[in-house]
């Protein structure tokens, strides 16, 4: 990370004021490995190990010689993966005696797993939620109220940031960008609070590869490993929970694996963005981060998979890209529905619609499979149920959802803005 101002590299006592100093140690770390805290286990067993399904039905139906398995994530509390990171970010801030948690969330999955862990540990949430999703989906705020959440739709008239947004458009539906920017913006001007973010940050990323590890010895009870592992792509945090330990043990010469990014065409970050230095937010209050972007000021279309519509993505999946350690693909939201429902038929599960975008590459490389008579082994990550979105499904179901055009001009534009950094 660079400092904005000075073009220095950021050091961790710069970010003491925003986050937790566990949660900063480990995002500067070297170790290998980090131990969960017992408290965080003892949590975290209440839903895991969470279940590896083989897809044998989608399989049937695909008529596919692909052997394609799920982690199914969907099983916690939240509804998501996020949950796993959650409860330890609230931990080690309550450790630290921290009394107020501030944060962003897209489509409610990250504000909903933060309030519960907030609840759990006895500190007070404020949730900033993008405003497209805070309408379409009040039952995530109605969640995250239940856990005694403070919710607001971002952007709001609570922060500078969120007036200057609306001054200039009324009607702005927000997005995860601008909801950072609010949500850094009230971590600063109130006393003992800290700022928790549900995705891109390596300890967020560190967090999830719980994922992962379950999987590689769940794979190994089913005496199976995978050829190809699939996660969707917002922020990178479920995709770097599954995928990193299989990549780790790639890059310690052992079994070679395609790892296969899914993004939202209308919000292609790592496939039509700029590998560069970039804001995380719109306001430009956090460091420079070296990921692939399409520009901090890149509002992505209101489609429905409101946890992929960020502009940037990890600095460490950013990296596997750029070193050619994973590939990326992306969809339109039209074929990622028709995947979603196609695998609720088959499997009996309706998944986020984030997290039909996984599905949807898995399909694709499972037919590749079919057409190619090769039988390969698929792992994909069903980061979460889709109960809180049925509202998606019923327009999905009507007809009403269209595909976004690719934002060429928008992305354009916000990329001829990126700040002129070297590295
Ligand atoms: C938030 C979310 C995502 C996207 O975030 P990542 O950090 O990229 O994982 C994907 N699926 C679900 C269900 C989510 O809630």
């Amino acid at each position: 990370m660079i400092h904005p101002g000075t073009g220095q590299p950021v050091t961790p006592d710069m970010l003491d004021p925003l986050f937790g100093r566990e949660l900063i140690k480990q995002e500067f770390s070297t170790e290998r490995w980090i131990e969960i805290p017992e408290e965080v286990r003892q949590i975290l067993a209440q839903w895991r190990c969470t279940p590896l399904y083989r897809a044998r039905q989608l399989e049937k139906a695909l008529d596919t010689p692909a052997k394609i398995f799920y982690k199914y994530e969907g099983v916690s509390p939240s509804g998501s993966h996020k949950t796993n990171s959650a409860i330890p970010q609230v931990y080690y801030n309550k450790l630290q005696g921290i009394k107020y948690i501030a944060t962003e969330t897209g489509a409610g999955q990250w504000g909903s797993a933060l309030a519960m862990a907030c609840n759990h540990f006895g500190i007070e949430s404020r949730v900033y939620m993008v405003k497209v999703s805070y309408n379409q989906k009040p039952y995530r705020r109605a969640l995250m109220e239940i856990f005694g959440a403070t919710v607001f739709p971002s952007p709001s008239d609570t922060t500078n940031a969120g007036r200057a947004v609306l001054e200039k458009d009324p009607e702005c539906t927000g997005s995860l960008g601008m909801a950072i920017s609010e949500a850094v913006e009230a971590t600063v001007t109130h006393p003992n609070t800290r700022y928790c973010l549900g995705s891109v940050m390596n300890h967020v990323c560190l967090h999830q590869t719980v994922i992962g590890l379950e999987c590689i010895t769940q794979m190994e009870l089913a005496d199976a490993y995978p050829d190809i592992v699939i996660g969707c792509c917002g922020g990178g945090s479920n995709f770097a929970g599954i995928a990193f330990p299989f990549i780790g043990r790639m890059l310690q010469g052992k079994e070679k694996i395609r790892a296969i990014g899914v993004e939202p065409a209308a919000c292609p970050s790592l496939t039509k963005g700029k590998y560069a230095y970039d804001f995380g937010d719109t306001a430009h209050m956090t460091p420079l981060i070296k990921m692939c972007t399409l520009g901090s000021t890149f509002v992505p279309p209101g489609f429905h998979a409101g946890g992929l519509r960020y502009h940037g993505m990890s600095a460490m999946v950013s990296h596997c890209m750029n070193q050619g350690l994973m590939e990326a693909v992306s969809f339109p939201q039209l074929e990622t529905f028709a995947a979603g429902v196609q695998f609720a038929r088959a499997e009996g599960i309706v998944p986020a619609p984030e997290s039909t975008h996984a599905i949807a590459g898995a399909i694709k490389e499972a037919l590749k499979c079919k057409e190619e008579g090769t039988s390969k082994t698929i792992l994909f990550n069903l980061s979460g149920h889709g109960h809180f979105d049925m509202q998606a499904y019923i327009d999905y179901n009507a007809g009403k959802l269209k595909n976004y055009a690719y934002p060429e001009n928008e992305i354009a534009m916000a990329l001829a803005g990126l700040p002129n950094v070297k590295g």
